[in-house]
Formats: structure tokens, sequence, C-alpha cells
């Protein structure tokens, strides 16, 4: 080989070696590049890699915090709850009222240690124990006072007690001596929650109580009886001075003797109205004065006020005129002493106030929607009237309008406040219009249920047409007037005697059927028209109305009258009368007839009376009330004698005294109303007190009506013409004759 070729060979060979080591320089470059870029790489992802781990870090150091948080939360929490359960359940087991938690199956969950406590010294007591347990351990072991019935049935009692939704509660006694009241709930999910209170310091004080209250009762009682009492012994001895000089009055007197009797009456009369204000007003300062309502006649009731009240107002010329309305029943249902107590104040008072004029009771009412009736009831006045600045002052207790005008009348100043007060118990209101000088008028509204009618009127037809009737007071003539129209009569009304004689003397005889005249007329008067018209020969039947009608008995005019009415006119009075004129063979007048009239009822028996009464002056009294009428009287002194003279006598009524020595009169009207025809015989008590639930109590013995001593004669001729039988005769029959 040449060396060219060497050469050649050689530089070939450098050229290659040149090339590759170009190559590999290259391919190493190349790869140095790439592991740069790749450590770059890396060290961006070494940075990114070294950034996140950090971010763990310190996520899970906060979660750490707040889980140290929490957990320190936790624990306050549960501490609090732990001590609020603590102090709760402590505050449980420091009350006196135990306190028990079961579940639905009624097994015992917790319970305070008062719960417990009666159950001391029993170690099976815990949660978890049946509630029968309980309550056989309370029976068996004596823990609890059975009351006489047998364990096993109180133990029934007690679980029995658990089966109803609503648990009553119950009181039991346990034998340690105290006592508790069970009260057992039930609460969510069916749990019964149970709470024992004890009431023993509770009972102790309500017995203690009860013992004070029944001896303050006890002593109220005694304050009552002694009131009671007292006021019997006051009115027994007032009775019979009241009484005899009543009598006395109506003897022969001159006129110093007649002001003597006349000031002993009225001061005895007044005596005993303030004994009666004051025994009221103590009862209503007590709350104790009760109403007794039971079946009266309001209109009676208003009229028998107007008759005890006549004389006084007869001797000041006031007329006394009631307006009962037509179309009102006339029995209701109300006290009937409390009614006759306030109308007598009302009416009372009206008189006393008044001079001359006249004092009208008006009643008039509407029935309501429940059936009773709404009454009102007017006194009306044309006396001395109230000052406006006075008004509110009356009805105020001891409240009297005190000046020169009034201080010249007596009284207690008690009357109206007792009647408001009475009226308000009743459900009602009173007021009072007036005008100074001119008079007043006193009014109230009551509603009231009506009573059944005792005796309905028999509707016996009246037959009459045309009435004449004279009176010079127009109110009257007014009343009257529609009283007669209603009845379907044609009226002709007169304002004197003189104008009713000229209306009869031109009209042709029988025209009218009947004269209707009032008694006290100026000018001429009834007895007097009575006399002029017979003797110029008219003969059409005359009833005269008179407020006195005993006074006229004398008049030789009286014989020509078909009757004399009492003045206020009952309206049943009036009616009675209109059908005996239409009915000639009907009964015959009772009332006030003259012999003439009466004569063949005249003829019949006296009326027989039996009275029990030990107050010697009382029975005087009596008597003398009695003496000139067609009865026979027998007296007994006390309830045995009244026993004794019932079966002796077989009287047509009996007046029975109530406070008398051995038998009293209810007792004696017990014993009489079981003796044969005992049952019938009307009673009347005769009392001298008026304390509440007398009435009641008298009249539960059996007895019909009571009358208040003093006695009062109108009120018992009243009773008496009421109980007359119809085969005795009249008993004023007898005014004239003597047998
Ligand atoms: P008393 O009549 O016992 O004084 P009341 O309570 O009945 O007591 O009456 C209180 C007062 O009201 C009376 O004193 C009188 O001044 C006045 N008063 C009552 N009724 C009337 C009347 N109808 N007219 C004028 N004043 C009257």
């Amino acid at each position: 080989m040449t060396l060219f070729d060497k050469l050649t060979q050689e530089r070939r060979a450098r050229l290659t070696a040149e090339q590759r080591l170009d190559y590999r320089t290259r391919e190493l470059d190349t790869a140095l590049a790439q592991l740069d870029a790749a450590r770059r790489e890396l060290q961006t992802l070494r940075r990114q890699g070294r950034s996140s781990a950090l971010e763990d870090a310190q996520r899970a150091a906060e979660v750490r915090m707040l889980q140290d948080r929490v957990r320190e939360e936790a624990e306050n929490a549960q501490r609090t709850a732990v001590m609020a359960e603590r102090r709760l359940w402590d505050s449980i087991n420091t009350i006196r009222d135990g306190f028990a938690v079961f579940n639905r199956n009624q097994d015992l969950v917790i319970a305070n240690q008062a719960y417990l406590g009666v159950f001391s010294g029993f170690s099976e007591v815990q949660p978890g124990i049946p509630y029968r347990r309980l309550v056989e351990i309370l029976a068996y072991e004596g823990r609890v006072t059975l009351d006489g019935i047998s364990a096993e049935d109180w133990i029934a009692m007690m679980l029995a007690r658990w089966d109803g939704d609503k648990i009553d509660p119950i009181t039991l006694t346990f034998s340690r001596g105290d006592t508790a009241r069970i009260h057992d709930r039930r609460a969510r999910g069916g749990d019964i929650v149970s709470l024992v209170r004890d009431i023993t310091e509770a009972q102790r004080h309500a017995t203690e109580l009860e013992e004070a209250r029944a001896r303050a009762e006890a002593a109220n009682r005694a304050k009552s009886a002694f009131l009671a009492n007292m006021s019997h012994e006051i009115r027994t001895p007032m009775n019979g001075v009241v009484g005899m000089a009543d009598l006395l009055s109506d003897t022969d007197l001159s006129d110093e003797q007649r002001l003597y009797a006349d000031t002993i009456r009225s001061s005895g009369e007044a005596l005993l109205n303030i004994i009666n204000d004051v025994l009221d007003f103590s009862k209503i300062e007590a709350d104790k004065l009760t109403l007794h309502p039971e079946p009266f006649d309001l209109e009676r009731c208003i009229h028998e006020v107007l008759i005890l009240l006549q004389a006084g107002a007869r001797n000041r010329s006031i007329d006394l005129l009631m307006d009962y309305d037509l179309f009102l029943p006339t029995r209701f249902m109300a006290d009937p002493g409390r009614m006759r107590q306030v109308m007598t104040n009302l009416i009372g008072n009206a008189v006393k106030f008044t001079q001359a004029g006249h004092v009208l009771t008006r009643v008039v009412g509407v029935e309501t929607d429940d059936g009773r009736h709404q009454l009102n009831v007017t006194v009306e006045d044309t006396g001395i009237g109230i000052a406006p600045e006075n008004i509110d002052r009356i009805f105020g207790e001891f409240a009297q309008v005190d000046d020169q005008a009034t201080r010249k009348f007596e009284g207690t100043g008690l009357g109206l406040a007792i009647t408001r007060r009475l009226i308000e118990l009743m459900g009602g209101q009173i007021w009072v219009e007036s005008d100074l000088g001119k008079g007043s008028c006193f009014g109230f509204s009551l509603t009231l249920p009506r009573a059944e009618d005792s005796e309905p009127l028999t509707p016996q037809p009246i037959r009459l047409q045309r009435v004449l009737v004279a009176d010079d007071q127009l109110i009257n003539r007014t009343i009257l007037d529609r009283q007669l129209v209603a009845q379907g009569l044609a009226v002709t009304l007169c304002a004197s005697g003189g104008e009713a004689f000229e209306t009869l003397a031109s009209h042709p005889a029988g025209y009218f059927d009947l004269l209707l005249t009032d008694h006290d007329m100026p000018g001429m008067d009834g007895l007097e028209l009575t006399a002029k018209l017979r003797a110029s020969g008219h003969r059409l039947p005359i009833i005269l109305l008179s407020s006195a009608p005993t006074v006229l008995r004398d008049h030789p005019a009286t014989a020509e009258l078909r009757a004399i009415l009492q003045k206020p006119l009952l309206r049943h009075d009036l009616v009675r009368q209109l059908q005996i004129l239409s009915n000639p063979q009907a009964e015959p007048p009772a009332r006030l007839l003259r012999p003439a009239a009466a004569a063949q009822a005249a003829s019949g028996r006296r009326m027989r009376i039996l009275t029990a009464e030990d107050n010697r002056t009382n029975r005087l009294v009596f008597s003398k009330m009695v003496a000139n009428l067609a009865v026979d009287v027998r007296y007994a002194e006390d309830g045995g004698q009244a026993v004794e003279g019932f079966r002796a006598m077989r009287p047509d009524l009996i007046f029975m005294d109530i406070s008398m020595p051995g038998m009293d009169g209810r007792s004696a009207t017990r014993a009489i109303r079981q003796l044969p025809g005992g049952a019938q015989v009307p009673i009347i008590a005769l009392t001298a007190h008026a304390m509440a639930g007398d009435q009641d109590e008298i009249l539960a013995a059996g007895m019909d009506h009571v009358l208040t001593k003093p006695l009062k004669k109108p009120l018992l001729l009243d009773m008496i013409t009421r109980y007359r039988p119809d085969d005795a005769r009249p008993i004023e029959a007898t005014l004239d004759d003597t047998g």
C-alpha cells in the first residue's frame, strides 16, 4: 500500500473519525441541552412540589386547632349540662313535695328524696321498680292509712287510677303523720309524672280556719239571737203601748186627752220603726240579709200598705191613690215582707213629706221575652220636694235633707238606704225625680217571675151596662173609668155630688145600673148625695168609696148603700161587687155591708176564732180589736192550750203567737196539722220580730200567713174577712146590732 493510499486511508479514517466526533459532539450537545431542560424542568417541578406540601401542613395545623376548640367547647358544654342537671336535681331533692317519673311500662325512672322518703328501709326501691310494687309496699307495710278499706282494694284502686287518660288527684294520709295530695300527669311517650304535694300544713290551717269560722258563726248567731230577742222584748211591751193608745183614741176623750193618747201611739210607732231600721241595717251591713221569694199579690201588698197609712193621710186631707195597670197580673214571685217594707218606706215618706194633695202609687209593666214581667212602680206626691243639690244624698245612710223644713219630720234617715239595698238585692234599680216645693216621684223597676194565680177569678158574668161615677179627684175618676170600661161598662163621669145628682135627674129611671160615688167630696159628699137621691125617689144601687169605712158606720144614709168599699180600691173588690150586682143570687157581699142588705146572711152562725197568745196585754189588745165583730174568740195562753182549744172549738181561723212558753207556736201548728181537720184550718202567725229566715221557718212550720206585731186592726180585719167561711155571717154585719 502506497503512502498515498495509506495517507488517503488515514485521511479518510481521520475524516470519518472527525465526522463521528462531530456527530458525537452534536449528540452530546443535544443531550446536554436536554439535560439542562430536564434539570430546569426538574427545578420547576421541585419548586412546585415544595409549596403544596407547605399548604397541606398549614391546613392540617388549622384543623388541629379547630378540633381542639370544639373539644374544649364540648367539654365546657358537658360540664355545664352536668352542673345544671345536678343543680336541678338538688333542687328537686330539697323541695318538700315528692317528684317521680315512670316510663310507659310504669317502672320508676327517677324519684326525689321526698318521694322516696316514705319507702325508707326498702333497698329494692330503686329506678326500675314497678309502680305496682311501690303501691304494695305502701299498703302491705302499713305506710299509708287505708281509711277502712282492705289493702287489696286500696291497691286495686291505686292501680285503676292510672288506667284512664286523665288521672284525678287523690289525697293520702301516711302513717308517719303527714298528708299529701297526689297529682299524676301523662307526659310525652307514655311517661307518667307524679307530684306528691305535702298539704299537712295547709290542712292544719284549714282546720284552724274552719274552727275559727265555726266560732265566729256561733258568736254571730248568738248576736243575731240576742238582737232578735231584744227586738222581741222591746216590741212586746211596745205592742201593748201602741195597741192600748190606739184603743184609747177610739173612746170618748177630751181634746187634751186625745192629744196625749195620739202622742203615745205615734211615739211608740216611731220607736218601733227605729228598732226595725237599725236591725235591718245591721243585717245588711253584715251581708246577712237574704231574700225569701214566694208567690205574693203585689196589688194586695200595696193596698195593705195604703190602708195602714190611710189614717195619717186622712188627717192631712191627702188622697192616697193607686193605679195598678189593668192588664198586668198581680201575683209574682218575690219576698213579700221586703216588698212591703219598700212600699211602706216610699209611700210612708210621700205621706210624711206631703201636707196636702195626693200620693199616687202607680204600677205598670210589660212581659219580657223570658216570660217574666218588668215592673215599674212609682210613688208620686205633691209634697215639699227635694232640692237638686240634695237628691244624690238621700239614698245614703243616715241621710236626711237637713234644713229647717225637714228637721220637723222624724226618722232615722235609714229608710231609703235600706230600700235602695233591698231593690238592688232583688236585681232592680231605684230613682227619684223631684221639684222643690212641688213634689217628688220615687220609682223603681224590677223584673219578677209571675206566680200562678192561687184563686183564679171565677168568670162570673157582669151584666151591668151603664155606671155613673162621682169623684172630685181627676186621677181617681180616670182610674175608675179605665177599670170599669175594661169590664165592658159604659161610664159617665161627674166631678161632684151636685153634678151626679143633675145627671141622674136628667136621665130616665133605670138608665144607670149603678152609682159609684166617693164619700169625701167638697160641697155635697157621697152620703149626702145618697140621702138626696133617695129622698127624690131614685132607687138605683149605690156603692160608696171611702178611705175610712168604719167611721161612717153610724150615719143613717149608709143603710141605703149596697156596699162601702175601702179606698184605694182593690180591683178584685170592685169586680166582685159588680158580679154580685149582676147576679143577685150569688154570694152576698161580705165587706162592710149594712144589716139591711145583709139580713139573710146575718142569720148564719158566728165565725169561730182561736187566738193563742201568752202575753196578757196582747190578748187584751186583740179582744178590743175584734170586740165589735160577729166572731166568737177563744184564747189559749200557750201552744198546749192552743192544741186543746182546736180540739174543743173547731175554729174557722187560728191566730198563733210564735214565741210562747212551753210549746211554742211552730210546734203547736205542727201538732194541729196532724189532727183531723187540722190540715185545712188557716193559721196566721203573730210574730214580734222579722229577722231574715223567720218568715220561711214559720211558713215551713205550716202556717199560712204572718202578721207582725204590733197588730194593726185593718190587717187583722182583712185576714178575718178573707177566711170567713160561707156559712158564717159577715163579720161586720153586727156593727150596729150588738148580737
Ligand atoms: P227618714 O224618712 O227616716 O228620714 P229616709 O231614708 O226614708 O229617712 O229619707 C231620707 C230623706 O230623704 C228624708 O229625711 C227626706 O229629707 C228625703 N225624702 C225622702 N222621701 C221624700 C219625699 N217623698 N219628699 C221629700 N223628701 C223626701
